[in-house]
C-alpha cells in the first residue's frame, strides 16, 4: 500500500465499513479497507438479529442498491420471521436471527474475493488533511497511506470505554482495543465530537436453561429472504424462547440500583431510549410487575443465548442474581457478562446529505460514529458514503435519496438536518410516506439506481423490471376479468366470510375486499398460482391500498416541489436580516441544500421559509442579470 494512492480508504470493517468498501470497489475504484482486527470483521456485538420493524425495510433497500447486508443475513439465518403480520403492509418487516460466526465468515469471504478491494489490518491514528482536503491516513505504526477520499466507519471505538459496575476500561468493545488517536485527530481537524453510550445484555449457556418453563418462539415456515435475487428456501431453524421478569427479578434490580453505572455516574452520555436497560426500566416504570425477556440463540455451534430485555452493566454477580430470579433461568450460567460502552460520535449536522463532512472535502463518515445505533442503520450509511466517495472520485453527481424514496433517505435527512441527542434508530413512524416505502417494493423503488451505479447486474435488474410489468399488467387483467355469479363462486366467497355476488364482479373488486387475499383468486385465474409469492403479495398490496397509495403519491409531489428548490451555496445566513436570529444560527450550522430541508431544521419557522424563498428568488434574478 506504500506509495500507492487509493481512490477510497475505509476505516473500519463493521456493518458500515463493509458496505462502504464494497460499493466503491464494485464501482471500479481502488479501495482499501482498514480494520483494527481482521478476525472481527462484520462482528455483531449486540443482538444476533438483523431487521425488524423499520430496520427490515432498510435492509431491503440496501439490498436493492446492491449492498451485502441482506444476502449475508439470509445466508447466516437461523430463524426467519415476518413481524407485524396482522398489521398493515407499511409496518410489516422481516427479522432474521443470524448465526454470528457464519455472518462474519461470509462477509469476510465476500470482501476478500472482491476485485479492487484491499483488506488490511491496521489502526488509523490520524487523518492527513491539507487545506481542508483529505489526502489519506496515517496508521499507528507510522505508515502513511494516500487516498483521494476517506470514509470513517469506526463504530463505538472512538475513545471507547467499557463499563461493568464500577470498573471502567478503555476498549472499543469487550476485548478490543479502543481508537483514541483518531478521535483526537478528528478534533484537531476541526470536527465537533460528542459522547454517547450503549449497552448489551449478558449471554447465558443454553444447557443451563429450564426450557420447559419458557414459551417457544418458532420462526415462520415459508421461504423468506431479505435479498431480492437470492433465496435459500425454507431453512432449518432454531427456536427462540420467551419468559418474563417478575417482582422477584425487579426486587434484585431495585435493591442494587445504587451499584448501577447509570446511578453512580460511571456511565455518561446519552444511551438509546428505545432500548432501555433493565435498570432503566425499573427506575422509569416502578409500577410494572413484569417485562418480557426473549432468549435468542447466537448460532448453530455455540451455547450462547442472548437475553433481549435484560441489558445491564451492573456488576457481574448482580447480573447473575437478576438472571437467576427470572422464571426458567433459575440455574442459568453467564457465559459473557453484559456491559456498557461509551464512545465519541461526530455531530451529524456537520455532514452533507452525501455523508461527506462539510468541513473537509473528501472525508465521509458512516455508521455508529454518526450518532446512530444498529447494524442496519450502519449498513445503509455505509453504502451511501461508499457510493458518494466513488462518485466524487469519478467527478460525478452525488447520490442523495430523499424522504419519499427510501427509509435510507429519511435516516440521513434526519441525521444531517435535525442532528441527534441520543443514539438514533429507525422507526416506521419517522417516515411520512411509509405506505410507499414498503419492504415489498424496495427493489422497484431503488434497483434502477443500483443498476445505474453498476452495483446491480443487468440480469437482476431485468427481473425487477419484469416484476414491475407483471404487477401493472395484472392490475389491468384483474380489472377486465370477472368472477361469474355462480353457485361455485358464491360458496367460495361464503367460505371466506365474504358476501355473495348476484352479477359478474371484476376480480380486482373482489381483491379489494379485506377478507380476500390474492391466493383466494387462484380458483378464478389458476395461472397466478405459479407466480412468485413476493410478486403476488406486491400486487395484492398495490390493489388493496390503491387509494391510500395514490394519496401518498400526491403528497410526495408536493413535498418534491420544495426539495427541488435548491438553496445556492453562496448564501450567508448571518447577513439575512429578514430571518429570525434562531433561524440564522440554525441554517448557518446545517446549511440545507433545499428549501424542503431548510423547513425541517429545528428553529426555522414557516415565516423564515417565506423570507428565504424571496431571498433565493432575488439572488437568482441577480445572478441571471
Ligand atoms: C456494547 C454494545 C451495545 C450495543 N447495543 C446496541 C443496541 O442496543 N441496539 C443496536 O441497534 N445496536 C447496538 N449496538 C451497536 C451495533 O453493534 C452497532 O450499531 C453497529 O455494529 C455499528 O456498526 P458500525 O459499522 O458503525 O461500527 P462497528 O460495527 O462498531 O465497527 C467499527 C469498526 O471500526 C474499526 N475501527 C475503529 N477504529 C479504527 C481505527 N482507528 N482504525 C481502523 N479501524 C478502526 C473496528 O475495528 C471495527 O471493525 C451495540 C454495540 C455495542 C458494542
Amino acid at each position: 500500500v506504500q506509495g500507492k494512492e487509493f481512490d477510497v480508504i475505509v476505516i473500519g470493517a463493521g456493518h458500515a465499513g463493509c458496505e462502504a468498501a464494497l460499493a466503491p470497489a464494485r464501482m471500479g475504484c481502488e479501495t482499501l479497507l482498514l480494520t483494527i482486527n481482521l478476525d472481527k470483521i462484520a462482528l455483531m456485538p449486540c443482538n444476533p438479529a438483523v431487521g425488524g420493524i423499520g430496520k427490515g425495510q432498510i435492509v431491503r433497500e440496501v439490498d436493492a442498491l446492491g449492498g451485502e447486508i441482506g444476502r449475508n443475513s439470509d445466508y447466516a439465518a437461523i430463524q426467519l420471521k415476518v413481524l407485524n403480520r396482522r398489521k398493515g403492509p407499511a409496518v410489516q418487516a422481516l427479522r432474521i436471527q443470524a448465526d454470528k460466526k457464519l455472518y462474519e465468515d461470509r462477509m469476510k469471504s465476500v470482501l476478500f474475493s472482491q476485485d479492487r478491494l484491499t483488506v488490511m489490518q491496521g489502526t488509523v491514528a490520524s487523518l492527513m488533511v491539507n487545506n481542508n482536503n483529505i489526502e489519506g491516513v496515517i496508521l499507528n505504526s507510522g505508515l502513511e497511506i494516500r487516498g483521494k477520499t476517506v470514509v470513517i466507519a469506526a463504530g463505538t471505538f472512538l475513545r471507547g470505554e467499557i463499563v461493568i459496575g464500577d470498573i471502567i476500561r478503555p476498549a472499543g468493545r469487550m476485548g478490543e482495543l479502543p481508537s483514541n488517536e483518531l478521535s483526537l485527530s478528528m478534533i484537531d481537524s476541526g470536527l465537533r465530537l460528542g459522547r454517547f453510550q450503549s449497552a448489551t445484555p449478558p449471554r447465558i449457556d443454553f444447557r443451563s436453561i429450564d426450557i420447559d418453563k419458557l414459551i417457544p418462539q418458532p420462526g415462520d415456515d415459508e421461504p423468506l429472504s431479505f435479498s431480492h435475487d437470492l433465496n435459500y428456501g425454507v431453512k432449518q431453524q432454531k427456536p427462540c424462547y420467551l419468559t418474563y421478569t417478575n417482582v422477584k427479578t425487579h426486587e434484585v434490580v431495585q435493591n442494587n440500583l445504587y451499584l448501577s453505572p447509570i446511578k453512580t455516574g460511571a456511565v455518561t452520555g446519552h444511551g438509546p431510549r428505545n432500548c432501555p436497560s433493565i435498570d432503566r426500566k425499573i427506575i422509569n416504570f416502578p409500577e410494572k410487575e413484569s417485562h418480557p425477556v426473549f432468549i435468542e440463540p447466537e448460532g448453530w455451534n455455540t451455547n450462547e443465548m442472548y437475553l433481549q430485555g435484560l441489558t445491564t452493566s451492573l456488576p457481574v454477580e448482580i447480573q447473575e442474581k437478576i438472571i437467576n430470579n427470572t422464571p426458567g433461568l433459575e440455574n442459568a450460567r453467564i457465559m459473557r457478562p453484559g456491559y456498557a460502552v461509551m464512545y465519541d460520535f461526530i455531530y451529524p449536522d456537520q455532514l452533507k446529505p452525501t455523508l461527506e463532512t462539510k468541513l473537509i472535502s473528501g472525508l465521509f463518515t458512516a455508521g455508529q460514529i454518526n450518532g446512530t445505533s444498529g447494524y442496519e442503520e450502519a449498513a445503509a450509511q455505509g453504502i451511501i458514503a461508499g457510493i458518494n466517495a466513488a462518485l466524487k472520485v469519478k467527478e460525478k453527481e452525488p447520490l442523495i435519496l430523499d424522504r419519499s424514496q427510501a427509509y435510507i433517505g429519511v435516516l440521513i435527512d434526519d441525521l444531517v438536518t435535525k442532528g441527534v441527542d441520543e443514539p438514533y434508530r429507525m422507526f416506521t413512524s419517522r417516515a411520512e410516506y411509509r405506505l410507499v416505502l414498503r419492504s415489498d417494493n424496495a427493489d422497484i423503488r431503488l434497483s434502477h439506481i443500483g443498476h445505474e451505479l453498476g452495483l446491480i447486474s443487468e440480469d437482476r435488474y431485468s427481473k425487477v423490471k419484469k416484476k414491475e410489468k407483471f404487477v401493472k399488467d395484472m392490475v389491468e387483467r384483474l380489472s377486465r376479468e370477472n368472477a361469474r355469479a355462480s353457485d361455485d363462486t358464491n360458496s367460495h366467497l361464503e367460505n371466506l366470510g365474504s358476501s355473495e355476488i348476484k352479477e359478474p364482479v371484476s376480480l380486482i373488486e373482489l381483491l379489494r375486499r379485506p377478507e380476500i387475499s390474492i391466493e383466494n383468486l387462484f380458483i378464478f385465474m389458476p395461472e397466478l398460482a405459479n407466480k412468485p409469492i413476493n410478486d403476488l403479495k406486491h400486487l395484492e398490496i398495490e390493489v388493496k391500498y390503491e387509494g391510500y397509495i395514490k394519496r401518498q403519491l400526491s403528497q410526495i409531489n408536493q413535498y418534491r416541489k420544495l426539495e427541488e428548490k435548491l438553496i445556492p451555496d453562496e448564501i450567508v445566513y448571518t447577513e439575512l436580516d429578514g430571518l429570525s436570529f434562531q433561524a440564522r444560527e440554525a441554517l448557518s450550522r446545517v446549511r440545507p441544500i433545499s428549501i424542503g430541508q431548510a423547513s425541517r431544521v429545528s428553529g426555522v419557522t414557516p415565516a423564515d421559509i417565506s423570507v428565504l424563498l424571496i431571498i433565493i428568488e432575488q439572488y437568482r434574478r441577480k445572478i441571471s442579470r
